[in-house]
């Protein structure tokens, strides 16, 4: 995993594995900015990593930024990732994955948390997708009922 930092904000890429180092991130402001939209990869051992990581960070609050829908996936069952209390409000932004029957193929949207929109039964709305070959319609390739369970991790809610 490679770490950049541009305009305050730390770029993480590669691989979330056993070999990712957070130690120059442990010093950095608070909020920290993390990007993970090039991280290419988790495994259980980069998960525990990066909850080493938050632990050791505190109270300190990080901005969560290009979540992946793997990264996601964790922090749901794992919400102790995004910090204890666990809040999701610090996911700014997360790719949600989309896939079109006809041309077999996938696509993710980059969606910002706080535009994020819910229709009249407080379910969140994502829009309709459009595949960019064919034209047609995308289906959500998530449970969207799983995939959103972190939306319920609040510092004031249990
Ligand atoms: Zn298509």
């Amino acid at each position: 995993m490679d770490i950049e930092i541009k305009n305050g904000v730390y770029h993480l890429s590669g691989r979330l594995d056993e070999f990712a180092e957070f130690d120059s991130l442990l010093a950095g402001p608070d909020p920290l900015k993390v990007n993970l939209s090039k991280i290419q990869s988790i495994n259980s051992i980069g998960i525990r990593k990066f909850l080493a990581f938050t632990i050791a960070r505190g109270p300190k609050k990080s901005e969560f930024y290009g979540c992946t829908p793997d990264f996601i996936a964790n922090v749901n069952v794992i919400p102790q990732m995004i910090g204890m209390p666990s809040d999701a409000r610090q996911i700014k932004s997360f790719f949600v994955p989309f896939n079109c029957e006809s041309c077999k193929r996938l696509d993710s949207s980059l969606y910002e948390l706080a535009k994020l929109k819910t229709d009249a039964d407080g379910d969140v709305d994502l829009g309709k997708h459009v595949c960019s070959k064919c034209g047609n319609e995308m289906d959500l390739d998530v449970e969207k009922s799983e995939f959103f369970l972190f939306l319920n991790y609040l510092p004031n809610k249990s």
